[in-house]
């Protein structure tokens, strides 16, 4: 399958499938015929998993390889500033192209280098989690600061994404998880019966099938791209994508990164966003049915009880989406209608408390 992603600064294709990896050299040969070096960007996790599979088809062009840690931990400055390094020493130029070959992480870290390195050379994104289905496509690359997540980044569009499904096999069941949660919010903030199907059919993402992932991840992709291409620069409706983030950025950043994956945290964030969408919009959605659902897929539904309320709060103060006193958060009208809703320190503070 080929989506194709239009926004108002570039076109680029998504290909999904089982071992579209193997279409990389041909697409390289007729897009960048004057190509010096390419460039991967992998973390150690994914280097010992897949980067020979990777490495067959690319051969003729000895790629250069940067190595990074697994996880979050790759996307601080002195990664960022290692991987610079190894583009300078090994002469990559501005015809050169750098591969992200990684889960969301490698994706951020290498849209990042990509977009600074000589202001700028292509890059292709190979995602390997399924989390990624939703960082890949976008444009949104960063590094984190100890201030913050993503405080360092910019808005950067690859040439093309190669989604080999064949390279998510290895996944442990919580990445799983992380990247299915992305999928769920997808549904909920765009279509009803995408969310009913995914309901009706995805009972166990362990024996979750290839067709149905790859189907998941489509639809994934496709909302995803509908909101971005309208909102590029997030000036408007594609904030509803952070449905269920601001709280759950808060519980991340609260646990540590790396001990809550992202998307585990973002399913309490939209549990709790769901609860004040029915509170403060009349949302008609049975939530007892998606926490029952949801419990069964593994997820953990309720903000983990050592964190401090208070310390969520001001956190999502922090937050690039705050104004004033006052916390934007997406909720839900209806499903597949979200709507920016500023909420107070203070409610927020007592609905933390009863949920
Ligand atoms: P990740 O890249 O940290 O991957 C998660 C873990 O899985 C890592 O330890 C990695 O080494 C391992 N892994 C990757 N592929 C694997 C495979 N095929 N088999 C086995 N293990 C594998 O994280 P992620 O969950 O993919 O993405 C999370 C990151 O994405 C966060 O940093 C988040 O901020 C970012 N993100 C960015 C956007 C965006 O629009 N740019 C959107 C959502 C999330
Ligand atoms: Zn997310």
């Amino acid at each position: 399958d080929t989506i194709h992603i239009q926004t108002e600064s570039k076109k680029y294709n998504v290909f999904v499938g089982k071992g579209v990896r193997n279409q990389l050299d041909t697409f390289l040969a007729n897009h960048f015929p004057d190509l010096t070096r390419i460039l991967i960007i992998t973390d150690e996790t994914v280097a010992k998993l897949h980067l020979e599979k990777l490495l067959l088809v690319l051969k003729p062009w000895e790629p250069i390889i940067y190595k990074g840690p697994s996880g979050e931990k790759t996307k601080t400055f002195e990664v960022y500033y290692d991987a610079l390094s190894t583009a300078l020493e090994n002469h990559l130029d501005r015809k050169s192209v750098i591969l992200s070959f990684g889960g969301g992480a490698v994706g951020d870290l290498s849209g990042f280098v990509a977009s600074s390195f000589m202001r700028g050379i292509p890059f292709i994104q190979i995602p390997t989690t399924i989390l990624a289905h939703d960082s890949a496509v976008g444009g949104k690359v960063a590094i984190n600061h100890p201030h913050g997540k993503n405080m360092i980044g910019a808005f950067y569009q690859p040439e093309a994404v190669f989604y080999d499904l064949e390279l998510l096999t290895t996944l442990p069941e919580h990445e799983i998880r992380s990247g299915f949660a992305e999928v769920i919010k997808h549904a909920l903030i765009s279509d009803a019966r995408f969310y009913e199907w995914l309901r009706n059919n995805v009972d166990d993402l362990n024996l979750i099938t290839l067709d149905q992932l790859s189907y998941s991840l489509i639809k994934g992709i496709k909302i995803k791209n509908e909101f971005v291409s309208q909102d590029e620069r997030e000036m408007g409706i594609r904030a509803y994508l952070n449905l269920g983030h601001t709280l759950g950025h808060a519980i991340e950043s609260e646990m540590g990164y790396g001990n809550f994956t992202h998307g585990e945290a973002v399913m309490i964030g939209m549990i709790f966003a769901l609860k004040l969408s029915k509170k403060l919009l009349g949302l008609t959605f049975d939530l007892e049915e998606f926490i029952e659902w949801v419990e069964q897929l593994g997820y953990k539904t309720k903000v983990p009880n050592h964190l401090s309320f208070e310390k969520l709060v001001a956190k999502m103060k922090q937050d690039k989406k705050s104004v004033g006193d006052s916390i934007r958060f997406v909720l839900l009208e209806q499903l597949g209608q979200p709507k920016l809703q500023k909420i107070s320190e203070t409610i927020l503070l007592e609905e933390l408390k009863r949920f």
